[in-house]
């Protein structure tokens, strides 16, 4: 019989009610998860629980609560046959994006869920996302971390939080769903990562001063100018389209230049959900990349940042760094 671990961090699945909204309660959620109906189900694998402390709502999460969670999988990985991971929805796929890239060789399933709507009310989307998961992470096709919800699982580090009150929350608008849970479960062969040669690595990440400038019509860029030469090492800048930024652009290129001489690494992401970036198809793109940026093509912004936290983290120089920003490692981007 499959052994799966269950790592509870927070988020909604496990919140209760509060005179301040809902918030998770230290010690609650082993008994809401017994009291899903078919939870020790013959047909279910067997499971046990570990609880974080504190347990967050998922806006507190942070790159310590990034490497406790990757630290307790590589830990217990020989003891486990997949991992599921409860989490809050709001960052859910910074954390799975994460995961991706600090834990190398992964050979097993890691299955990010969580719920909209709280286990302990009546219409809660928990139950299906947790049952379905144990069957995932109880998978032997998957070796990878995935984001399982609302009957779509998703590659983890394709996926982003598209709404905020539907109970299918997540999409992956640039890569198909690995499978589909109807009646059964509908994995595409050939979506799924291969299974990796070597043994797993982990790699904790730094807290490496990150930040993501979004573009809007009458940005002034000086405004931007000191951090992004001084204080940031990794930055991702959303733009418009294909990787086009505002004609003032004249004012952004010297401080992009700057920053690069610096040693600070600028990945360019569209604001648009689908496509990839696609720099000097445009002149108001081509600047970007003779001034030093490289392209993100069409990887997610969540994606990008957790790809800087561990390429930074990984002590590798500015250039190298480039480089693999430019490179599918986990099957993030497609080239
Ligand atoms: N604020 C919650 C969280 O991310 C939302 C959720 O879980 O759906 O922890």
């Amino acid at each position: 019989m499959k052994r799966i671990l269950i790592v509870y961090t927070g988020g909604t699945i496990g919140m209760v009610r509060t005179p301040n909204g809902y918030a998770p309660k230290e010690g609650y959620f082993r008994s809401a998860l017994e009291a899903i109906p078919a939870i020790r189900a013959e047909a279910m694998p067997a499971w046990e629980l570990c609880e974080l402390s504190p347990l967050l709502d998922s806006s507190n999460m942070t790159v310590n609560e990034w490497n406790k969670i990757a630290r307790l999988i590589a830990e217990n990985y020989d003891r486990y046959d997949g991992f599921v991971v409860l989490h809050g929805t709001d960052t859910m796929a910074y954390t799975a994006s994460a995961l991706s890239f600090m834990l190398e060789n992964l050979g097993k399933p890691v299955v990010l869920t969580g719920s909209q709507i709280p286990l302990c009310e009546v219409r809660s989307d928990g139950c299906d996302n947790i049952l379905t998961s144990l069957l995932i992470a109880a998978d032997e096709r998957v070796h990878e971390v995935c984001l399982y919800f609302g009957g779509n699982l998703l590659r983890g580090n394709r996926a982003t939080k598209y709404s905020a009150d539907g109970l299918i929350a997540f999409v992956s608008p640039n890569y198909p769903p690995l499978a589909e849970a109807g009646i059964s479960i509908r994995y595409r062969a050939g979506s799924l990562l291969p299974r990796p040669e070597g043994a797993l690595r982990f790699q904790p990440l730094e807290n490496v001063p990150i930040g993501v400038i979004k573009v809007f019509p009458g940005i002034q860029f000086s405004l931007f100018e000191s951090i992004m030469t001084e204080k940031l090492r990794g930055i991702v800048i959303e733009t418009f389209g294909a990787g086009n930024i505002p004609g003032d652009g004249n004012a952004l290129l010297p401080i992009i230049r700057r920053a690069f001489e610096g040693g600070t690494v600028l990945t360019v992401c569209s604001q648009c959900p689908q496509g990839a970036v696609s720099l000097g198809t445009y002149e108001t793109s081509s600047a970007l990349k003779r001034a030093g940026a490289v392209s993100g093509l069409d990887i997610t912004t969540e994606a990008a940042v957790a790809k800087l936290y561990y390429l930074f983290s990984c002590g590798l120089d500015r250039d190298e760094i480039k480089r693999r920003m430019e490179l599918p490692l986990r099957g993030e981007m497609t080239v």
